[in-house]
């Protein structure tokens, strides 16, 4: 992509938060916002939910084939999340660097700690945290009619994810989606604004201080 006619590399940019902060919506927005921004589709052993598609969501693997896939090097992160298997193809998501364009992960702490180990310079990472313990309770609560145990074990397993806040380049607490959105986007704008990831920017130059052939 160009910033007017500046070259750049693309970056990845890293959402993860304890389920019930908010993430998804935040994602689904930036999104439609940000024609240069797509989002990585991961690979998964989950069984597909009733209105996921294949492809779309995620690309629904068997445990065989998601082991074939991360012996051959053929995902870029992967870590088990829950009960299940996730990882991120790495083909789209070279080719998308390459070309400039922007990635969105939705991957948890895990597969953010190895993308930095594999690629700290391309890497954004955003933590987005809720603005309570009282409106982690309730967005979780109001996600599914679970038992007071079910949501017990959730809130725990947010408390876990929570822990790695620190490990994030930024944290951001969703308290109003409008506001948290204009920050991700500001943190979005302002990293594609990197001296590093504007790759034009020596020939740019070059040619603004260039003296005219007589
Ligand atoms: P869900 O099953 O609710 O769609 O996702 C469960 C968790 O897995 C979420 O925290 C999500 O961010 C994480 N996740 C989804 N895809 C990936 C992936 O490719 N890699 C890693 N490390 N985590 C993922």
């Amino acid at each position: 992509m160009t910033i007017g006619r500046i070259e750049r590399r693309g970056l990845m940019l890293v959402l993860s938060s304890p389920s019930g902060a908010g993430k998804t919506t935040i994602s689904r927005r930036l999104l439609a916002l940000d024609d240069n921004l797509a989002i990585s589709v991961s690979a998964t052993t989950r069984p597909p939910r009733p209105a996921e598609r294949d492809g779309v969501d995620y690309f629904f693997v068997s445990e065989e084939e998601f082991g074939r896939l991360a012996a051959e090097g053929a995902l870029l992160e992967h870590a088990k999340v829950f009960d299940h298997y996730y990882g991120t193809p790495a083909g789209p998501v070279q080719e998308a660097l390459a070309a400039g364009r922007d990635i969105l992960f939705d991957i948890d702490w895990q597969g953010t700690q190895q993308l930095a180990q594999k690629a700290r310079d391309d890497l954004v990472s955003v933590f987005i945290l809720p603005p309570s313990k009282a409106a982690l309770k309730e967005r979780l609560l109001k996600r599914a009619q679970d038992s007071e145990e079910v949501v017990a074990r959730r809130m725990a397993k947010a408390s876990d994810e929570i822990s790695h806040w620190a490990e994030y380049d930024y944290v951001v607490i969703n308290e109003d989606v409008d506001f948290c959105l204009s920050q991700v986007r500001a943190i979005l704008d302002a990293e594609r604004l990197k001296r590093h990831r504007q790759t034009g920017l020596v020939d740019f130059v070059r040619e603004l201080r260039e003296e005219p052939v007589p």
